[in-house]
This record gives structure tokens, sequence and C-alpha cells, in this order.
């Protein structure tokens, strides 16, 4: 197992209670991967170390499996954006459509004054900017999404897919929960004790601090390899574009925003948002603050990726490693750098669980 993020942890497990050996090479000196968290010594802050994840699903087959391992207090996303001089709620929801356009509309106005708002020309939107040109106008892309997209992919909203801006919903109503999941919430000691606990298993052992070779696979029965699809193949072809962001971490005294995800959406300053972590923890008392300042960039060979950056015309560098990945004898690659995929934590389990059943089929058929 080549990886000890959430996808190889679900494998890991699911194949020591099957009674296989496993054994998992992890580069990083945690588990984890990005969903790691770690407590902060000097403000008892539970620290989102890799940037802020939140854990909803509407999957109750993968909620009832991490409820398993570490129980989940309740927490519900509710995200403000700071946009020319104001602070509004996301996702775009009728409190922001009143607020920004300075209304008091019921739904049923508020959705036929967005369709008057709305570019009705464009019948199949591709690209971002025609999804959010489409679905909510000139008026609220330019206030909310162009440039925080720009500042977040460092490309223009035309060439990224719409499946991007499809994440979020869009309520004619005052919801303003971030996510449309049933299930929604927060690991009461952190991802990290979640994940330690699924790998906390006889048959399974861990090696922190350990790369795994792409020479060793010969070594094994089988390999699951959560690590970058390019980087096991030495980028021979070239390098699939990645965003990684950088943290300015800053400490305060108190409430520093009053809110655990500020957004920046204009260009007035260079970050995208701010997170303050102890607001993911509603149920902790600290008097102290951990904030992060989030900026997003290029990634280049030594840093750590974070985003896939997909784009609508497809990339044909992406599909020659995926050929060549689902035609490499021995190995089944998983996870967000394994598939080259956006995957929120929840459908990273999913798709690990179906990964695995897949690949169970096919070896009780051999
Ligand atoms: N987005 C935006 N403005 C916002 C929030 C999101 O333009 O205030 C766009 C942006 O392109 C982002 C995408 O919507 O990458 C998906 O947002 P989400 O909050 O799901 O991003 P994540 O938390 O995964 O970075």
């Amino acid at each position: 197992m080549a990886g000890a993020g959430l996808s190889c942890a679900v494998i890991a497990r699911a194949l020591a209670e099957r009674g296989h050996q496993v054994e998992i090479f992890e580069r990083r000196s945690h588990v984890a991967g990005n969903c790691h968290t770690e407590r902060d010594a000097d403000s008892g802050v539970m620290v989102h170390v890799y940037g802020p994840h939140i854990f909803h699903t509407d999957d109750e087959e993968v909620w009832n499996y991490v409820n398993r391992f570490m129980q989940f207090k309740p927490y519900v996303n509710r995200v403000k954006a700071t946009t020319g001089g104001r602070v509004y709620s996301l996702p775009i929801n009728l409190h922001t459509i009143n607020q920004f356009f300075g209304k008091t509309l019921r739904p049923t106005e508020a959705r036929a004054f967005i369709e008057s708002q709305a570019d009705l020309s464009i019948t199949d939107p591709a690209s971002f900017e025609e999804q959010a040109l489409r679905f909510v106008g000139k008026d609220l892309y330019e206030a909310f999404f162009k440039t925080y997209t720009l500042k977040q992919w460092g490309i223009s909203p035309n060439e990224l897919p719409a499946s991007i801006l499809k994440r979020l919903p869009l309520r004619f109503n005052y919801n303003d929960n971030y996510f449309a999941h049933r299930f929604q919430g927060m690991p009461a000691d952190g991802y990290t004790v979640m994940i330690e606990r699924i790998l906390e298993h006889p048959a399974i052992q861990v090696r922190l601090a350990t790369e795994f070779e792409p020479a060793q696979v010969g070594e094994f029965d089988h390999v699951f390899y959560s690590g970058p699809l390019d980087g096991f193949y030495g980028y021979d072809i070239g390098r699939l574009p990645y965003r990684t962001l950088d943290f300015e971490r800053f400490d305060v005294e108190g409430d520093y925003q009053g809110c655990a995800v500020m957004n920046y959406c204009d260009d007035s300053v260079p970050w995208t948002r701010i997170t303050e972590h102890k607001h993911f923890a509603e149920w902790e008392q600290h008097d102290k603050s951990v904030c992060y300042r989030e900026f997003s960039r290029a990634c280049g060979p030594d840093d750590t990726p974070y985003y896939p950056v997909h784009l609508v015309q497809g990339d044909s560098l992406l599909d020659r490693y995926r050929a060549r990945a689902a035609a490499q004898p021995g190995v089944t690659f998983v996870g967000r750098l394994g598939t080259y995929r956006y995957m929120d934590m929840d459908v990273s389990i999913r798709a690990a669980m179906d990964t695995l059943g897949e690949w169970l089929a096919k070896d009780a058929g051999r």
C-alpha cells in the first residue's frame, strides 16, 4: 500500500479484516494525508494542517463507516464571503440575493429575478463561466466567482469545467448550509486519530517517513498506490498540473472573524480565504485562536499537490497516464492523486470501497 491517507486506510482495513497482511509506506511522518489534523500545543486548537476539511455525505454506508471509528460532532459549514467591501453568506441563497441587490424578494420572486439576470442563450454550459452566467447571471458571477476562481485556479473561468461550480448549490430560501448533504460533522478528535484507528489492526503495518518506490511493486502480491499518478512513472511524459496551497498562519487572542471560513472574492487581497480553526470545533473552548490565510498557486516539483487542474478541453497527457495505469500489472491507482480527481472525503471513501470490491471480484475470478 503506498500512502496512508483515507483511500489506502479504508482499503488496508478491509483487506486486513479479510485475512491479508498489509504493509503501508507513507512518505510523511504522519498518517491521514491532507486531512491531517493536529492539536496545537500553545492554543489547544485542533488545526487542519493542510487546510479545512469538513465531512459531509449523502452516502449512509460511508457515514456509518466513519462513525464506526470516530464520534462525529454536529457541525454545519456556514461560509461567509467578503466582496466589494461587504460580507455575504454563501452558498448563494435568498439572503445573499436580497442583500446583494438591496431587495426583499420572496423565493418565487427571487427565482424569477435571477432568471432575468441569467444568460438563457447558454443552453448547455461547458465551462465554469458559462455555468455561472447561465445560472446566477453576470453581477453575482463577477462579485463572487470570477476573481476568486482566478485566484484559486490561476486559469480563466472560461477554460475551467462547469463541474467545479456545480459543487455549490444555489438556493431560493434562507438555508445557508454550504452543503446539501444529509450527513455532516466533524470528528471529535480529528481526522488523524480517526485514520489511526482505521489502521489499528494486527495485520496492518505502517511505515512512516518511508517512500514507496515503484521498483518495489514486484515484492508484493498487489500494490494500491495513492501517490501522484504521474509520479509513479517518474513524470517521464510530463507533469500533470496541480494547484498547491500556501498557508500563512497567524495567532490571535479571542475571536478573529466569528466564523470558520471567510472567503475573499475580489482582488483587493491576494488570499482566497481565511480559516479560523477553533470554529470547526464549537464544542471546545479556547481563549486563543489559530487562523490560516490561504493562497493558491501552480504546484512546482517540490510542492505538495492539492487540486488536480482539469480543463474544459480535456488533457491528452492525463489520458495517456490513465491508459498506462489501467494496464499496469500488479498496481491499482486510488485516491485524489492516484486517480487525478478533485474528490471530497466521502467520495474518496466510496471510491476506495468500490475499487476494492471490484479488485476482490476480479481476484476471486482469477
Ligand atoms: N468559488 C468561488 N467563490 C467562492 C467559493 C467558491 O468562485 O466564494 C468557486 C471556486 O472556483 C472554487 C469552487 O467554486 O474552486 C468550488 O468551491 P469549494 O468551496 O467547493 O472549494 P474547496 O473548499 O474544495 O476549495
